[in-house]
């Protein structure tokens, strides 16, 4: 039986990349390792994916019996349902400290950097294993993703480094203008479906007993969002509702203005004006040099819901 590597529900790059990577150092250590996904890709996955030459990692949701390494989450709430069933060998990942627990010692990885893979490469230079080329390049990508092409406040000097290192070893000459492509593919937005642009890049977390929602959809121009503003509002209206949420927030990111349009709904009218420091209007707000639902919209939230 082999062992698994499996990112967050809702998969972004660097959970399938991370799978992908890290699957890849264990099988070459030696340990037989496979990428799996808790969900559906995202196009800008599937364009990564394409680039480089992989197949989708297996879809794969129960991992009770089995062993399991848990990349880019820690939060119980965002892993398999079944987890508590499973044995972790192993959390690799770049976000706040979450609510897993083992009952065996495990291989732990956490760095305060922009992205999971960042810490991969750091895994491979440790155990000394070169990676391939396709790896590489897809690594790459997930950083470029993570940090928002370097702009996200998240971004680490360690994040740029590994981004020049693992473009060299993928021959990609300019590695931010294949970011700009990945934002590219992220932005064309036109022609799907709501719920499924809500759901795109959406997280719940369990703040103080109270469900809070959060998606995030990142573009390089705002204008995209134009004609379906108002759908967008209502459906995350609905979500909170059939989930019974305290708040449901989706950040409309624009990466050339570097802010967020925050749409929010919320069983607390002050929530942002007490949290960030502005009101919204209509529900709906601006939020100057905010890119990071991480390292600026999580942890506010968190202090309110304290
Ligand atoms: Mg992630
Ligand atoms: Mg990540
Ligand atoms: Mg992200």
């Amino acid at each position: 039986m082999p062992n698994y590597v499996v990112g967050h529900k809702i998969p972004d790059s660097d959970s399938i990349c991370s799978a992908i990577a890290l699957s890849y150092l264990k099988t070459t250590l030696g340990e037989e390792t496979v990428p799996a996904r808790l969900g559906k890709l995202s196009p800008e996955t599937l364009f990564i994916l394409d680039k480089f030459g992989f197949e989708q990692p297996q879809l794969k949701t129960s991992y009770a019996g089995e062993s399991l390494y848990i990349v880019d989450h820690s939060d119980r709430v965002l892993a398999p349902d079944d987890v508590d069933e499973a044995t972790i060998l192993g959390i690799i990942d770049h976000h706040k400290l979450g609510d897993l627990t083992t009952s065996t010692p495990l291989e732990c990885w956490i760095r305060p950097v922009g992205c999971t893979n960042t810490i991969i490469k750091m895994m491979f230079d440790f155990h000394n294993v070169d990676i391939p080329k396709n790896i590489a390049g897809a690594m790459m990508c997930a950083i470029l993703s993570d940090t928002v092409i370097f702009k996200s406040p998240t971004c680490t000097t360690a994040d740029i480094k590994c981004v020049e290192a693992l473009a060299e070893i993928a021959g990609i000459d300019d590695p931010k203008e294949l970011g700009m492509d990945m934002f590219r593919v992220k932005s064309a937005v036109e022609g799907t479906p709501i719920r499924d642009l809500v759901l795109r890049d959406f997280k719940d977390f369990n703040m103080n007993g109270n469900l809070v929602g959060i998606g995030q959809l990142e573009v390089i121009d705002l204008t995209v969002f134009d004609e379906m503003k108002a759908d967008l509002e209502a459906d995350i209206a609905k979500l909170k509702v059939e989930g019974d949420r305290h708040t449901v927030i989706l950040l409309l990111t624009d990466i050339m203005k570097e802010g967020s349009e925050m749409l929010v709904v919320s069983d607390n009218a002050d929530l942002t004006k007490k949290a960030y420091g502005k009101a919204t209007i209509d529900g709906k707000v601006w939020l100057d040099g905010v890119l990071s639902r991480k390292k600026q919209i999580v942890p506010p939230l968190q202090e309110f819901f304290a």
